[in-house]
């Protein structure tokens, strides 16, 4: 992590791909013998497998052990398609792919309402399943007998087969890596993030979530598939016994132990679960129980796998030649200054005057009414303020508002729209932000990129790659324009740090600065200053007052009375799920039913 404020520019790593390429270059002027050849083929197919589980699992949290099924497809998949239909090879291992890639998309789509252990134990089956299958349909696939005679690559030079195979498994391994490298740090992997800190949250920033499951399930499945054919083909035999649970393991194994999440965790993982392989003989009676011990180990002391102790110790070399790392506090009193609001980025919100009309909605839970027929009319352009005590149903109604519970009855309208039943994600793309009252942003990733999650995507993600492969910086107008907000809340300078080292005021302007990034025209806050110290809650109210001059409309639930009164034009009183009354601060300051109800007689003398 780069502790330069300012530097958070996003490009291509060269010199890992360079190194690489050299040594493929070097390859026939080695001393390499063909054990070492079949290895390395082993070594590059296995890691394909690993990458794919290690986007679904690291990134978007979801849990496979069905990996080596998707594995056994790509296998059976395309040495049917070369041995009975005489595809050529690169054909058939395309062919093999897809049917991994179209199985593990259905299973995902299927899968999508488990998870954790419930989504595990679904995909163990999967595998187990299609483990069956290949022991059982031996007219198919030859039982455990298997296939044999399936056709290797040999492009027309059948002595040079193993380097051709050679080169073809690594160049694969070599753009799979580099389309991972760019999901990782682009757009892509941020959205699969924010889905594996919360479905709810991952919505309320627009992404299709149940989509994005489902496609990168697919994605893992195809690349578990790629491996398999790669495996056919190399051993010219695919017999059952190959794909046991025990598979699903180590390719977990290997992702765990690398460093989920990380990019260069599939390799390293790989390359450790391999050489256990090569060192203990005898791996098929206690292979699992020394993978177990691996993982259990590497989970204990380094939850962030081989590429986490790595990172640590190359941060540890460079760190006497880079001067003092993290020089910016991030604890040190902010400087109460924001930026203009007419900075490049902001001028880009022109809010439109949307109004927010609640009418008459209802939410029970377990025959409890939270919430009973409560209609609140935001006037466009004005700051609404929803008060009442702990439990009066503010949370609920802001929950509804956004799409996260459906209202028992009643509608609501986002301007002349009816979304009472459109889906988080429609309603957020509509122009509908909000914060958490708990807060809610991915730790693993930068205060910069949690802003970016907001800001909507300038090209398409294929010119991403296009920009980021020739060198240049990935998504850098998102990211100055997700500075520029930064810097106009006055966090400019954290813009590189993690949110986990951010004090928890600083957290909630991040938060805050990520619903902004969303333009929305009407945006909703959860207790925006709950447990913040006076002078950040100073600062809040005037970036709500300024926000409300670009035009927006803002729904904010809050405790404070002080705060509520000096930065709504409007307030509706909240008790028992109903509202007692509505009205200006002033009016509301008077209203002896507040009074009563929700000051306490005699907290206003
Ligand atoms: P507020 O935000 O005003 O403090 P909430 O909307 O969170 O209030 O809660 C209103 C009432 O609904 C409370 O009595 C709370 O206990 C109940 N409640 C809130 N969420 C749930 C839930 N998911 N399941 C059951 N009861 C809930
Ligand atoms: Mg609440």
């Amino acid at each position: 992590m780069s502790a330069k404020p300012m530097s958070s520019r996003v490009s291509l790593p060269r010199l890992p791909y360079a190194v690489a390429l050299a040594l493929f270059a070097a390859l026939p002027w080695l001393p390499v013998n063909g054990f070492y050849l079949f290895l390395a083929q082993t070594y590059f197919y296995t890691c394909i497998a690993v990458i794919g589980l290690n986007l679904l699992l690291g990134l978007s949290g979801q849990m496979s052990l069905g990996q080596g099924g998707f594995y056994a497809l790509g296998a059976y998949g395309s040495a049917l398609a070369a041995l009975k239909l005489g595809w050529p090879v690169p054909l058939a291992i395309l062919a093999g792919t897809l049917v991994a890639a179209i199985s593990g998309g259905i299973v995902g789509v299927f899968a999508l309402r488990t998870r954790g252990l419930y989504l595990a134990m679904t995909t163990l089956a999967v595998g187990y399943i299609i483990n069956i299958l290949a022991q059982r349909w031996v007219s198919v696939t030859g039982g455990a007998m298997g296939m044999t005679n399936v056709p290797q690559m040999d492009f027309g030079f059948p002595k040079m087969e193993p380097v051709v195979f050679f080169y073809f498994t690594g160049i694969a391994l070599f753009l799979v890596q580099l389309v991972s490298d760019f999901i990782v740090q682009s757009r892509l992997g941020r959205n699969l993030r924010a889905i594996r800190e919360s479905e709810v949250f991952a919505a309320s920033v627009g992404v299709e979530v149940s989509r994005w499951k489902a496609g990168i399930f697919a994605y893992a499945a195809a690349l578990a598939g790629l491996a398999g054919a790669c495996f056919a083909h190399q051993s010219a035999y695919v017999g059952s016994d190959a794909f046991s649970v025990s598979l699903s393991v180590a390719f977990l194994i290997a992702a765990v132990v690398g460093g989920l999440g990380t990019r260069s965790g599939p390799l390293l993982g790989t390359a450790i679960l391999m050489g256990i392989v090569e060192i203990i003989a005898g791996i098929d009676k206690y292979g699992l129980l020394i993978y177990g011990g691996v993982l259990l180990v590497v989970l204990l002391a380094f939850p962030k796998g081989a590429a986490g102790i790595l990172a640590a110790l190359v941060a540890r070399l460079t760190r006497g030649t880079h001067g003092v790392a993290g020089t910016a506090d991030a604890t040190a009193p902010l400087p109460y200054v924001l930026g203009p609001a007419d900075t490049c980025a902001l001028t880009q919100i022109h809010a439109s005057r949307t109004s927010l009309t609640i009418n008459g909605i209802s939410k029970s839970y377990f025959g409890l009414k939270a919430v009973d027929r409560v209609s609140v009319d935001v006037r466009p352009g004005t700051v609404h303020g929803l008060i009442g005590p702990n439990g009066a149903g503010k949370s609920t109604i802001i929950n509804m508002v956004a799409g996260v519970f459906a209202a028992d009855e009643g509608t609501i309208f986002l301007g002349p729209q009816d979304i009472s039943s459109m889906g988080i994600a429609a309603r957020a793309r509509l122009g509908l932000a909000r914060t958490f009252q708990n807060l809610q942003l991915i730790e693993g990733v930068t205060v910069v990129d949690n802003v970016m999650l907001g800001i909507a995507r300038q090209g398409s993600t294929f010119a991403d790659f296009r920009c980021w492969i020739t060198g240049g910086a990935l998504e850098g107008a998102e990211r100055r324009e997700a500075l520029a907000i930064l810097d106009f809340l006055g966090i400019g300078r954290l813009a590189d740090r993690l949110p986990g080292e951010l004090p928890y005021g600083h957290r909630k302007l991040l938060e805050l600065a990520r619903a902004i990034a969303q333009r929305p025209h009407v945006l909703l806050l959860d207790e925006p200053i709950a447990g913040i110290n006076s002078q950040e809650a100073l600062e809040i109210a005037q970036v709500i007052g300024k926000l409300r001059g670009l035009g927006m409309t803002i729904l904010l639930v809050e405790h404070n009375m002080e705060f509520v009164m000096s930065v709504c034009d409007e307030i509706s009183v909240l008790n028992f799920g109903k509202l007692i009354a509505r009205g200006t601060p002033g009016e509301i300051q008077r209203n002896p039913d507040v009074i009563e109800a929700y000051l306490g007689s005699g907290a206003k003398a």
